[in-house]
């Protein structure tokens, strides 16, 4: 495994075809294996990349205490078989203050793009960065990040990029927590409360409610809790990321749980089981 850290040391590479491209923030834990995973699968090449983006940041003092955990993640994707490793410096990503904007102004209105104004103008921005400098083949995002992996899959489509976008299956704890580096966060109460929260939403599931009486009985399986809630819980169309009005195989939850030292983003089928 090779780490490079510029595009001209990129160039100089010579490559077999198909290269299958990951990119991260680091902290890597075994969701972000699940997709390097399936890039080796399916490309004679990966290259996954480490960049803590501080455009996307809503808070500086968030970006300031992003986990940094380089070493670990050198080796964890050294063990998995990664092929290179990109690394870019933040000063190299952004020569000077970007005049260009890429938008979805149909995202930013919506769930995480509402909640976190800016945020997915720095994703859609770095992404198509990224993906214009390494030029991949595939590139594989999470649907942990639906909304995220919805925007990147249009921009890759709208602005010819050439990439095709593979959404990846949530990894989960066995409680139904996603896996997340900010999960380590959590308190001994808080997890044990997100467990009951987890299973009771799989029971409400099975159920096969109505929208609205899901959506009611959700809302009362955080409503005792002791600090937590919902900055949002939503039933949406996948296509159109409009309410929706029936349970159907168009359709997903969405939801983000405040904590006081923590965001959970969530989302999953409403036919299937988590
Ligand atoms: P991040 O480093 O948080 O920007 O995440 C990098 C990629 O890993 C994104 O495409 C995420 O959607 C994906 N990802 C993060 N957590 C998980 C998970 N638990 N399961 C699957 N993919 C994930």
């Amino acid at each position: 495994m090779e780490v490079f850290h510029t595009i001209a040391d990129y160039k100089n590479l010579k490559l077999p075809v198909s290269i299958g491209f990951v990119p991260t923030m680091g902290a890597l834990h075994t969701g972000h294996a699940s997709l390097v995973q399936r890039s080796l699968n399916e490309n004679e090449t990966t290259i996954a990349s480490i960049f803590v983006n501080p455009t996307q940041f809503n808070e500086k003092k968030d970006f300031d205490s992003y986990p940094n955990t380089l070493e670990q993640d050198l080796k964890l994707l050294k063990n998995l078989g990664v092929d290179l490793v990109y690394i870019p410096d933040v000063s190299d990503m952004y020569v000077l203050e970007p005049q260009i904007h890429v938008q979805h102004p149909m995202m930013n209105n919506v769930l995480e793009g509402k909640c976190r104004p800016g945020h997915f103008d720095g994703v859609a921005l770095v992404v198509t960065k990224l993906l214009n400098r390494i030029k991949p083949d595939r590139a594989y995002f999470g649907k942990k990040d639906y909304q995220q992996l919805k925007i990147i899959t249009d921009l890759s489509r709208d602005l010819d990029l050439g990439v095709e976008i593979v959404g990846c299956p949530t990894v989960r704890e066995s409680s139904g927590l996603p896996l997340s580096s900010r999960n380590l966060l959590l308190e001994a109460g808080q997890r044990a409360e997100l467990e009951v929260f987890y299973d009771g939403l799989k029971k409400g599931l099975d159920h096969e409610l109505e929208i609205n009486d899901l959506i009611y009985e959700i809302n009362a399986l955080l409503a005792s809790t002791v600090d937590m809630y919902f900055e949002y819980l939503e039933i949406l169309e996948t296509t159109t990321f409009l309410p929706s009005e029936r349970i159907d195989e168009g359709c997903r939850i969405f939801f983000a749980i405040k904590l006081p030292q923590l965001r959970i983003i969530d989302n999953f089928s409403v036919t299937k089981k988590l």
